[in-house]
């Protein structure tokens, strides 16, 4: 038969021994009157040095150890004999100071004969790696007219650190150990109450990495995170010990400055945080340049709440962004205007494709050998029921931003190749209709479908159709668009490099992406005949893309001085306000089919 006491003894050999029975057969129905005659402290006693809780009863108002179970001494690792008649103090379990004066207080409320409920305490014992938590429970007992202080208590520790870690989750992120959004709220809360009686102001920043996206995709998620954590130092290496740094979600941060007590000791933060991004990221034995678009709300002066303040900071961090990113932007009444209209477009957007209200402007693009008509630029405008035209810089980011961009630019497809065959009849025969994507339709859209299908309804034949990509569909998840772009030259279709020099440039993509031709960017034709990097510029990308067997077209062409020195390197094709502004198709073909010729 099992142990089951403290002494060693089993159930048979204690039963004998307390109620002096010799036979050992007896029957199992005399159990319950052999317990009624065990001595009723031995049993008490039994029970409470087999209970896991520690249990210390102690004498009042004194309190010293009366008596202490088994648990009380494998936690404190000595026998319970020796703690007996000792003061609870010396146990050094807890501070007693507080828990004494409850007892004692609690004890002459029960000389008053009123019933006093426990009090509970969760408490740490001993320090460092060691220390562990323990919850215990006291209250008064009277026994026999004497008073005594029970405490119960139990090891809390795994349960402390289950607690406080679910306490960390909760408020922060879990690769950078940073705060989250949640804990940022609260402080601010508390920032802003201190600001309000100090008559100081704060700060909220959202900071956002630029590159981190083209790290993520080019480098992998790994390296991604690594980055984050990098970054996330970088950040805290230059704020003050009562500035809050959070990560707010993926490549996104918030700082909030309390205590300004002007709007200038932001900037000099900012300059810092600016500063810092100078030097690469070490990364992986890589050094990667990071910089960041931070955008910039103030307490009170922008608004009363985080999520107005949060809103501001971050129309502020697109306008950074928007301005090319590596600067900050403090918000402004003008970005809420913009804001206000994105709105509207978002709105407006979801109806103009069904109530037909998009059209297409045509731009033509001309050989410059030849002075030739070889192609057309299909451009997008919105015919507003209210606003009147509206310009693609005014829609289009609003499109991409709810999606509308896919079906959009299906419809533009479409309606491109449908009107080119009208060009065709016109007498237009090899013009080559140029349209522009979005990325959006590349990672969203079926853009393969989209191209088929525009072909087949109108019946233009593939080499007839240009479609236009940025860099950055290119150097997005390359592999999948390598094979949408594979599969789209398959069908015969062209393509080209809209606004080439703004983005990455890289030449293995146009190898790999077998591009036809590259549309060097207007920023650096406008200035092209008194701007001598400009120049220097232009002429590289011509002389590079020649190598390459790309061809290229120069945009923006405003004047005849730009045209002759695009002649004199070579460039292939112009498109600008020069020869003719985007202009509807019917004006197009009035001015340029030889039918209508003028
Ligand atoms: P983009 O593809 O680079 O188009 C050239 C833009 O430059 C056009 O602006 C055109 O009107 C303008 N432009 C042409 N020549 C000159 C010139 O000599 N001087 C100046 N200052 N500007 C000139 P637009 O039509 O406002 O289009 C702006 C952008 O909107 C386009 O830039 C393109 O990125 C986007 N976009 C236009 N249509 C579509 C579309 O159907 N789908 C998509 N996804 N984007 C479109
Ligand atoms: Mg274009
Ligand atoms: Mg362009």
């Amino acid at each position: 038969m099992a142990k089951l006491f403290e002494s060693g003894e089993d159930w048979e050999t204690r039963k004998d021994r307390i109620i002096g029975l010799g036979d050992r057969s007896f029957h199992k129905s005399y159990y319950p009157q052999l317990r009624q005659n065990l001595d009723r402290l031995e049993r008490f006693r039994t029970l409470i040095d087999h209970t896991s809780d520690f249990v210390i009863l102690i004498a009042l108002p004194e309190g010293i150890v009366v008596d202490a179970n088994a648990a009380l001494g494998h936690l404190l690792g000595e026998s319970v004999e020796k703690l007996i008649g000792q003061p609870l103090a010396s146990l050094e379990l807890l501070d007693v100071t507080i828990l004494l004066a409850d007892l004692r207080l609690d004890m002459s409320a029960l000389n008053t004969s009123v019933e006093t409920p426990p009090h509970f305490l969760v408490t740490e014992y001993g320090c460092g790696e060691a220390s562990i938590w323990l919850e215990l429970s006291y209250r008064v007992a009277m026994v026999e007219h004497v008073c005594y202080g029970v405490l119960v208590g139990r090891d809390f520790t795994e349960h402390k650190l289950a607690q406080d870690r679910i306490k960390f989750l909760v408020h922060h992120d879990v690769l950078t150990g940073l705060p989250n959004v949640l804990l940022v709220q609260d402080r601010l809360q508390q920032a802003i109450s201190l600001a309000d009686r100090n008559h100081e102001k704060l700060a909220l920043l959202v900071v956002d990495l630029d590159q981190f996206k083209t790290v993520n995709d080019t480098l992998g998620r790994r390296v991604g995170d690594q980055v984050l954590i990098t970054a996330a130092n970088r950040l805290r290496e230059c704020l003050q010990g009562t500035d809050t740094l959070c990560r707010q979600g993926g490549d996104e941060f918030l700082i909030l400055l309390p205590n300004l007590n002007d709007p200038d000791a932001s900037v000099i933060v900012l300059s810092k945080l600016m500063l810092g991004f100078l030097m690469p990221l070490r990364v992986d034995d890589k050094e990667l340049t990071m910089t960041v678009s931070v955008g910039v709300s103030m307490y009170p002066d922008d608004g009363a709440d985080f999520d107005t303040l949060l809103k501001k900071a971050d129309m502020a961090m697109y306008r950074a962004k928007h301005d090319g990113g590596n600067t900050y932007r403090f918000f402004n009444q003008e970005m809420n205007e913009e804001a206000q209209e994105r709105l509207v477009m978002h709105v407006g957007l979801r109806q103009a494709l069904e109530k037909g209200e998009f059209v297409l402007h045509y731009q033509p693009q001309i050989e410059l050998d030849s002075g030739h008509l070889v192609g057309v630029e299909a451009l997008i405008r919105w015919n507003h029921p209210e606003l009147g035209l509206v310009p693609p810089a005014r829609f289009i980011p609003a499109a991409e931003e709810n999606g509308l961009i896919v079906p959009i630019g299906a419809w533009v497809l479409r309606e491109a190749c449908r009107e080119a065959v009208r060009f065709q009849n016109a007498g237009l025969s090899r013009l080559v209709v140029a349209v522009n994507l979005s990325a959006l339709q590349f990672k969203r859209g079926d853009i393969a479908q989209s191209v088929r299908l525009a072909l087949e309804e109108s019946g233009l034949a593939p080499e007839l159709l240009e479609l236009e990509l940025t860099e950055s569909i290119l150097i997005g998840d390359t592999e999948r668009v390598l094979s949408t772009v594979m599969g789209l030259k398959e069908m015969g279709v062209k393509l080209s490099i809209d606004d080439f020099g703004t983005g990455y440039s890289s030449l293995a993509y146009l190898k790999r992406f077998k591009v036809d031709k590259l549309k060097i960017d207007q920023s650096f034709i406008r200035d092209l005949a008194h701007d001598v990097e400009d120049e220097a510029i232009v002429r590289a990308v011509i002389q590079m893309a020649h190598s390459l067997g790309l061809q290229t077209i120069a945009e923006g062409v405003e004047n005849k001085e730009v045209l002759d020195r695009l002649k004199l390197y070579h460039c292939d094709e112009i498109q600008g306000y020069f020869i003719s502004r985007p202009i509807p198709a019917t004006e197009f073909v009035t001015a340029y089919a030889p039918s209508h010729s003028r």
